[in-house]
This record gives C-alpha cells, structure tokens and sequence, in this order.
C-alpha cells in the first residue's frame, strides 16, 4: 500500500516502533489467559516496577482519556476538585470525561505559563473557599512533558507536590509524554516520579510509539484499591490483554522507550534551531520535549498545508504545533523547514 508521508500534525500519526512490533509478533502464538492473568502482563508490569524501582501497581487501557479519568475518579468522590493547568488535557480534550466518571468532580483552572503550573498558586486556590458550598480541591493533576511541550523540572514537581500534599490533595500526572520528559530529564525515573510526589502516573504508550495503550501506574499503592473494577465498568479491561501489554515489554525491556523518545527530542530540536534563524515566524516557547510551537501568519500557515504539511493550529488563531515521533526522520525536517524558506521569502 503506498505510504503517506510523514507528518508534524501529532506523534500519534507515527506507527509502530520494532522492538513494540518484535514482542506483539511473539505474544501472538499460543493461548493466554484472558483479561491480564497471562505472561505478557505481569512482566510489562514488573518491567514498570524496575525502572521505577519502586512496587507500584499497574493497569493498562486502550487510550489515555480512560487512563486519565480514571485514574482521577480513583482520586477523589464527586464532591471534590481536580486543580489543573488551564491547557491541561484533562480539561480541553477529553470531552469531559474526567468529570464524567468521577460522577461529577469539578476541575477547577490554574494559571499557567509556558504550560506550567507554578507552586505558588496552589495555596490561593485551595484556601479561596472552604465552605460546604463549593466543591473540595483534592487532586493536583500535572501533564509531563505540558500541552505547551515544555518540561517540568525535579525542583518544580517537588515544590508543586509539596504544596499539595500540604493541603491534602492527591497528585496526578498525565504523562501522554513521559518518556520525552524522561528522555529530557536524563535521571532516574523514580526522581521525578513517586520520589517527586506523584501519586499516579498514565504513562503514555501510544504517543511513543506502541500500537495503542497506556499505563496508570500507582505509586501509592492503596489508591489502586478497586480500580480493577473501574476499568472494567468503564470497558477498559481488555479480555485479550496480552495484546496491550506484550508491547511494553519489547519498549521496555532494553531503553528502547528512552531511545526513540531523545530521537524525537532530538528532532525536534533540529526544527527548533531551523525556525529560530527565520525572521517571518516567532518561536513561542523554549523547544524541552518533542514539540515546536510557532506563531504563524495565517497566510504562511496555509502556504505550508498547500505544499502538503498537516499540523495543528493549537494556542488561539496562529499558535502552530509542529510534533516529532519516533520515526520522524531528519530529512522531513530538512523538508519542512526548506518549504518555511520558501513560503516565508515571497
Ligand atoms: C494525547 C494526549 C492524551 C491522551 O489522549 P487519547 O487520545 O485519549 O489517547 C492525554 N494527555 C495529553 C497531554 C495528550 O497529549
């Protein structure tokens, strides 16, 4: 079949990485048991607990608008609130599915800049009411790398998880791109994970570069406690679970997430250096994780579709957001950036 280009629009649009694909081919073969009691899922699971050394527990589902709300709705009761970044994923892509299965819970906005949510403003918005007329902030929910592709440092989630934890909320950090904020931290895992604060982390499979599925690992064990059953009432309990899982263990097993993640890093980082020297277009945010954004005229947005590029139009009207994946190769970037030339020196 022919092949389409590769494309900026989103590290989803890339397929799926070797070693991803070599451990699918091999759980192909032969009967399981069904619904995670096989092979395939208990050594993705334990392959999660060594490089987070640590003994989380660990559930997978199909897509991370499940991991997310569900992980949030094992966090707190329908009285309470979700404080998160007003770009937040939780908050604009996810159709309200947080709120939904958590019958309710209201998520209530924070400032941000660059993506990120500053320490300081989790006290205000925690102490702003405390009558029984409002609903109780109780889950601080941290996107790494952010929505704005930029990355969260050690010192930054220890000071927000510290503030939180200190006015008794729970933390949860949606990492649809964990492995590119790994991959940018160049630390142990467990610094800035449950070492960091985190009570539970969805840790993005798809956007790295398996088929599908992503994995909400609890750090605090007794959180964990019957979210079994969400997932299945939810309808995330794959019944041929070993399909979602054996992926993990080819990503895993040898660095290969943390490869493929610094090559799309890197990547983007060749965009980032290119766009810098062109005059026509404003560079909006330092390059940390695998994404670039760029304020784009409307006229040379449209340039760049009509030469073929997808890519999303993600802050207000101009703000454009060009991603890399694991298999995006330097000579589309080469590409993409030529073709800037071209369009930005009519
Ligand atoms: C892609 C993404 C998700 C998960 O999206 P699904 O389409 O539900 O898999 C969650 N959070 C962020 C920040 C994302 O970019």
């Amino acid at each position: 079949m022919h092949q389409p280009p590769q494309q900026f629009a989103s590290d989803n649009y890339a397929g799926i990485c070797p070693e991803a694909w070599a451990s699918l081919e091999a759980a192909r073969h032969g009967h399981a048991q069904a619904y995670g009691e096989d092979v395939w899922t208990s050594r993705a699971s334990d392959l999660l607990r060594e490089i987070f050394e640590t003994d989380c527990e660990v559930f997978f589902t199909f897509n991370g608008t499940a991991a997310n709300s569900l992980a949030l709705a094992s966090l707190c009761h329908s009285y309470h609130s979700i404080l998160c970044s007003q770009v937040a994923h939780v908050e604009t892509d996810e159709c309200g599915a947080p709120e939904f299965f958590s019958n309710g819970t209201k998520i209530l906005l924070l400032p941000t800049a660059a993506g990120k949510i500053h320490r300081e403003s989790i006290q205000p918005a925690v102490l702003r009411r405390s009558d029984i007329h409002f609903p109780k902030p109780r889950v601080l929910s941290l996107t790494q790398a952010t929505e704005t592709g930029t990355v969260y440092t050690v010192d930054e989630l220890r000071g927000l998880t510290e503030r939180a934890h200190r006015f008794g909320l729970n933390v949860h950090m949606d990492g649809a791109r964990f492995a590119n904020a790994a991959a940018t931290l160049g630390r142990p895992p467990r610094e800035f994970t449950w070492e960091a604060g985190v009570d539970v982390l969805c840790f993005g499979g798809t956007k790295m570069g398996l088929p599908v599925g992503e994995a909400v690992v609890f750090f605090r064990k007794s959180l964990a406690e019957e979210f079994a059953y969400r997932c299945k009432q939810a309808g995330q309990l794959a019944s041929k679970m070993r399909f979602l899982a054996a992926p993990w263990v080819g990503m895993l097993e040898n660095g290969a997430w943390l490869r493929h993640a610094a090559h799309a890093n890197a990547m983007a980082d060749r965009l980032y250096q290119g766009l810098r020297d062109l005059a026509a277009v404003q560079v909006l945010y330092p390059r940390e994780a695998n994404s670039v954004f760029v304020d784009l005229p409307p006229a040379i947005a449209s340039a760049l579709r009509a030469r073929g590029w997808r890519f999303y139009n993600f802050i207000g009207d101009s703000g454009c957001r060009f991603m890399c994946a694991w298999d995006t190769e330097p000579a589309t970037v080469d590409r993409l950036l030529a073709d800037f030339h071209s369009v930005t020196s009519g």
